[in-house]
């Protein structure tokens, strides 16, 4: 039997394993997030506790990884999605802005505070907002 063989196996048996199971989503990874950045200041700033709030967060992370009862875990996600919704769409937002930099800049329509996207470096220009027509200009 050559490693790949041995891979695979080891493989299906992982995947037998985590069958109904909740696997990791994206409450775990927040929770496992911000249990290392608990780590990292515990260790940077020597407070003990701190690392409790780690372990702590290490064990439900792996609880709710390991979990059977999906619609219980389910529900606690969701929960968690919407009550970060808006912080995530300010995430993404940012992400853009900074993967748009040196090609297009970002505006706030002064109406009704719409994100506007324009290209970058054509002078002074006219923009009109896609949703209330509202129209200003703006150095680009
Ligand atoms: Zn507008």
């Amino acid at each position: 039997m050559n490693w790949q063989q041995l891979l695979s196996q080891a493989r299906i048996r992982w995947q037998r394993f985590m069958y109904g199971r909740n696997g990791a989503d994206q409450l775990t990874v927040f929770v496992l997030t911000i249990a290392v950045f608990m780590a990292l200041i515990a260790g940077v700033f020597r407070l003990p506790y701190l690392q409790l709030i780690y372990y702590a967060g290490v064990f439900w992370a792996l609880y709710r990884t390991l979990s059977r009862s999906l619609v219980k875990r389910r529900l606690e996600n969701q929960f968690f999605l919407h009550q970060t919704r808006k912080m995530a769409s300010w995430f993404r937002i940012q992400r853009r802005i900074v993967g748009d930099w040196g090609t297009h800049r970002h505006f706030k329509c002064p109406n009704c505070k719409q994100r506007l996207r324009v290209p970058k470096g054509k002078g002074k220009i006219k923009i009109t907002c896609s949703r209330c027509g509202e129209q200003f200009s703006r150095r680009s």
